[in-house]
């Protein structure tokens, strides 16, 4: 993308009802724009990531087995009197009336729904185990929408959930998404830890949340800094293998790691003193078993394989894939801006042109852009005629990883300049090895 032809409406000032960095940033940026309170467009960059967040869940979640849906935003309240949620929400739940006079809402969350699809079209043990997801955009009336999309009332979740013929397989799914989501949150360079959670209004017995450390996170923390260090890393997971997976969660899951909602300062005591921490996280993700709990009360059931009639085993699973934006950004920045992990970027790499006009740099520029698409990559060209230090403030603000500037006086030598956004090194190289060096780099993200 050219940047002259492109819309990346950058801010110079900090808006003031920015709080925190990750919304200071997506606001200057152009990432964002506020068009109700927790109600946001997102302009063409900001788009970007969401896409590419988007992606990488979807990925890991079919490698897991899952399999993509798209349920809609509005829901008849019908489905959710039957399971008693209509008047148990409250006003978390944005409800409509249509012109027959007939109750909707924007749904919250799908376990309604799913269970009522799922009810229509499976009656046997054998179409099971079965998981369904979709991501797709939620509304919940927050009382205080705030911190831009990392507490919105619009926002966009990954919503996935599973059936299982007994507890055990549902224990199996459990563990499936335990696994899918760490994955996918080290994709997309983030340490993300599985906390144990208290279950609140959907229910259930076996609940943990994904937490992003961060000084700006809602949640209070207490844990063993042991596990932040712990990484899946490229091993292969076998899904099907429920021992294997269980014991990759027994990994992530052993070394205390809690919420304020389930803390026992007790059992915490008993973690060595060095590593004692207590911090504050965002919740990025979610994963539930409930057991019957939709099951039973909407009549979603099964027949086992010895003829018997069982409500089937469910359990829920989401990831925060807007708010992901934010506390990535809350993970990953420096004073000058954001720095986005190489998983999640929106364009793989930053072209400036010291000298726009200049036929040799300018040249050089369009080869260096057509190289970079040639191998499959997406380079933000600044081909504007701003000054050189204008450009570099507006490529360190958006965060891009790798930059590489061109300018006649490095042409001379037949080298242009590449440039780390997270450390700040650069090194010479001529243009075809700079895009090399960037392939490479990529390659090891795929
Ligand atoms: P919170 O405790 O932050 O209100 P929740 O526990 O009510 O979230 P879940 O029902 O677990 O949310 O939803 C799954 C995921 O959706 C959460 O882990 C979070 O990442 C994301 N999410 C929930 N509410 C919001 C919101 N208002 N804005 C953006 N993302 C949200
Ligand atoms: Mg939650």
């Amino acid at each position: 993308m050219r940047l002259s032809r492109y819309f990346l409406p950058v801010l110079k000032e900090n808006p003031a009802e920015a709080q925190i960095v990750s919304h200071r940033y997506m606001l200057r940026a152009g990432m964002i724009k506020q068009q109700a309170a927790g109600i946001y467009s997102w302009l063409p960059l900001g788009y970007r990531v969401l896409k590419r967040i988007e992606q990488i869940v979807h990925e890991e979640q079919v490698r897991a087995g899952h399999i993509p849906l798209l349920m809609p935003t509005l829901q008849p309240a019908d489905l959710w009197r039957e399971s008693g949620r209509y008047d148990d929400y409250g006003q978390e739940m944005l409800r409509i009336r249509d012109r027959h006079e007939r109750d909707m809402l924007y749904g919250p969350t799908n376990e309604e729904m799913i269970t009522d699809i799922f009810r229509a079209h499976v009656g046997s043990y054998k179409d099971l185990p079965l998981t369904l997801y979709h991501i797709q955009w939620k509304f919940r009336d927050e009382v205080r929408p705030r911190f831009g999309v990392m507490r919105g009332r619009e926002f966009l979740m990954k919503d996935g959930y599973n059936f299982d013929v007994d507890r055990d397989s549902a224990l199996h799914a459990y563990n499936r998404h335990m696994v899918s989501y760490l994955r996918s949150y080290e994709r997309m360079g983030l340490t993300a830890i599985p906390m144990r959670a208290a279950s609140g209004p959907i229910g259930g017995d076996n609940t943990h949340e994904f937490l992003v450390l961060a000084s700006t996170g809602e949640s209070e923390v207490f844990y063993d800094d042991r596990v932040t260090a712990l990484k899946l890393g490229s091993r292969d997971i076998d899904y099907d293998d429920r021992d294997g997976v269980a014991k990759v969660c027994e990994e992530f899951t052993t070394l205390y790691a809690r919420t304020d909602e389930t803390h026992d300062a007790a059992v915490f005591d008993g973690v060595p003193e060095a590593h004692r921490k207590v911090g504050r996280g965002i919740e990025v993700g979610q994963i539930f078993y409930f057991g019957t709990k939709y099951s039973e009360s909407m009549g979603a059931t099964v027949v086992t394989n010895d003829g018997s009639r069982v409500p089937v085993e469910m359990g829920s699973h989401g990831i925060g894939v807007s708010r992901l934006l934010g506390a990535i950004i809350e993970a990953s920045h420096d004073d000058k801006g954001i720095i986005w992990p190489e998983g999640v970027t929106p364009f793989h790499v930053g072209i400036v042109n010291l000298k726009q006009g200049d036929a040799e740099a300018d040249a050089a520029c369009n080869a260096i852009y057509k190289l970079v698409a040639a191998l499959g990559l997406e380079a933000l060209y600044d081909d504007t005629e701003a000054r050189a230090g204008e450009k570099f403030a507006k490529m360190d603000l958006i965060g891009l990883p790798w930059r590489i500037t061109v300018g006649p006086r490095g042409l001379k030598n037949g080298v242009v300049e590449l440039t780390s956004r997270r450390t700040g090194e650069s090194v010479e190289l001529p243009p075809e090895e700079a895009v090399a060096k960037i392939a490479e780099i990529y390659a090891a993200h795929r």
